[in-house]
């Protein structure tokens, strides 16, 4: 199974994507997370797309693109992976298809996860996230049992850089303008599902469920 999840940043993309790995054994890739990891380990090209991403503006195509062709190729994507915040351009998607093609697989379902503007908002502010095993917390929707320390594994929680006001609002207008498009390019070719996910973790969950049984089938 071949699945992208879609939405704006603070859609639920990565929460609903763990789910979705724990159920069906199949890779996450997300595109964000490598960026952060390079950038952690110093790497050139992580410190490149850094002076992007923390500003909020998406990384050029060609450093994205590079990396996913990389990733799908590990022996654990055979039996299918889900993209997770890729593609974000129209020029992604076409080389995403292109790539699919190459290797004679097809996507299967793009989830699109519809968030109003401020509830993303609310989202991203209070976002906090831990610093070694990347569980996610809500400074008051899901807050951690201790301030600021991870409830898995003790470490320390931060803010993800581009989670600040300015980053927010640069990475909404950046949706818009280049990610927002491709709901109409995927909607063209069949594969696209609306899911409302403005509430919970667990309700957003049960409709993901509903659509992938669907896909299944
Ligand atoms: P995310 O973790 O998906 O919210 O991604 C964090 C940031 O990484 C985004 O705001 C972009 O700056 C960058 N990024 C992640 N994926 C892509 C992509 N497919 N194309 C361009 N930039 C990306």
């Amino acid at each position: 199974m071949i699945l992208v999840l879609f939405g704006p940043p603070g859609a639920g993309k990565g929460t609903q994507g763990a789910r979705i790995v724990q159920q069906y054994g199949i890779p996450k890739i997300s595109t964000g997370e490598i960026f952060r990891d390079l950038a952690a380990a110093h790497s050139e090209l992580g410190l490149k797309a850094k002076a992007y991403w923390s500003q909020g503006k998406l990384v050029p195509d060609e450093i994205v693109v590079g990396l996913v062709r990389e990733r799908v190729a590990d022996p654990d994507c055979r039996r299918g992976f889900i993209l997770d915040g890729f593609p974000r351009t129209v020029s992604q998607a076409d080389t995403l298809q292109a790539m699919l093609e190459e290797t004679g697989k097809r996507l299967n379902g793009v989830l699109n996860l519809r968030v109003e503007e401020p509830e993303l908002i609310r989202r991203l502010s209070g976002r906090r996230t831990c610093s070694n095993c990347g569980a996610t917390y809500h400074t008051t929707a899901m807050p951690s049992r201790v301030d600021d320390i991870c409830d898995h594994c003790g470490n320390r929680l931060i803010q993800r850089a581009d989670d600040t006001p300015e980053s927010i609002h640069r990475r909404l207008v950046e949706y818009e303008e280049k990610t927002a498009p491709l709901i109409h390019y995927y909607e063209e070719r069949g594969v696209l599902y609306h899911i409302d996910a403005n509430e919970g973790p667990d309700a957003v969950y049960v409709k993901v469920q509903a659509v992938l049984r669907k896909i299944a089938c």
